[in-house]
């Protein structure tokens, strides 16, 4: 089982996501399990302040070390069991290692994945001395780490054993390489006539005034297995 645990501000963000599809049914299948820790209940003062403001000036808050570390040692208390070689602590941050599906297949095979999502303008930098990674889910700024989190969780998790059928993963982009696009896929009907859903298309866009009745390759209703794996090997990318 691949154990994720998320230190947020922002608990409320995570719950309609993982609480649906394929991620609910491995969390119920424990394949995977998700914990997900509010950074407020590690702040120390009564106001349980969690960030202050940037020494040197500037604008935004930054998240306070100590209730991170406080959350971190938590966590790591509550999963003894697991090898350090086993567990990667990550840090959201637009900073870090780009994210891609050579880093899910990595991060699939542990044990523990613990995300600390940052908020506003940031985390405290001296965080960095207890993270094993920095990563970004792309070359923008977010809001905060929740969205990196779901992202590197839901990647991460179908490539756990059990979660996904294997045959899916087989052919699916980035499966064979960082390169490698999947062929397109149909299904019913074999044609699709717009105009015969609306009657009119005026007043639409000019790619929905011009579209003609699609069809379905026919190779991929021939049944002829050798053909159609030709076809979809030509339409692939790599
Ligand atoms: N001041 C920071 C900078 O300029 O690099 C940006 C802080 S950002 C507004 C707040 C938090 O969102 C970050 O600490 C990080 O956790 C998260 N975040 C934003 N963009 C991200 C990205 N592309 N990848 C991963 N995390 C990101």
């Amino acid at each position: 089982m691949l154990r994720f645990d998320i230190l947020t501000l922002f608990p409320e963000a995570f719950t309609g996501y993982f609480s649906q599809s394929i991620l609910r049914r491995a969390q119920e299948q424990k394949l995977i399990q998700i914990n997900i820790y509010n950074l407020r209940d590690f702040a120390a003062d009564k106001h349980k302040t969690v960030d202050d403001r940037p020494y040197g000036g500037g604008a935004g808050m930054i998240l306070k070390i100590e209730p991170i570390f406080r959350g971190l040692v938590h966590i790591l208390r509550k999963s003894k069991n697991i090898q350090e070689k086993e567990r990667k602590i990550i840090l959201l941050s637009p900073k870090g290692k780009l994210f891609d599906q050579t880093l899910a297949k990595k991060l699939a095979k542990l044990k523990q994945i613990i995300l600390i999502c940052g908020h506003y303008e940031g985390v405290d930098e001296r965080v960095k001395k207890f993270v094993d990674l920095e990563i970004s889910v792309g070359k923008y700024v977010l809001t905060g780490g929740e969205l990196p989190a779901m992202i590197i969780i839901d990647a991460t998790s179908r490539l756990v054993e059990g979660v996904i059928k294997k045959e899916s993963l087989e052919e699916e982009s980035f499966s064979k390489s960082l390169d490698y696009l999947e062929y397109p896929q149909y299904t019913r009907p074999e044609v699709f006539d717009p105009k015969k859903i609306i009657k009119t298309t005026k007043g639409l866009p000019k790619k929905f005034q011009k579209m003609r009745p699609q069809k379905v390759p026919k190779v991929l209703l021939s049944g002829h297995h050798q053909r159609i794996k030709e076809w979809r090997k030509k339409h692939s990318k790599s």
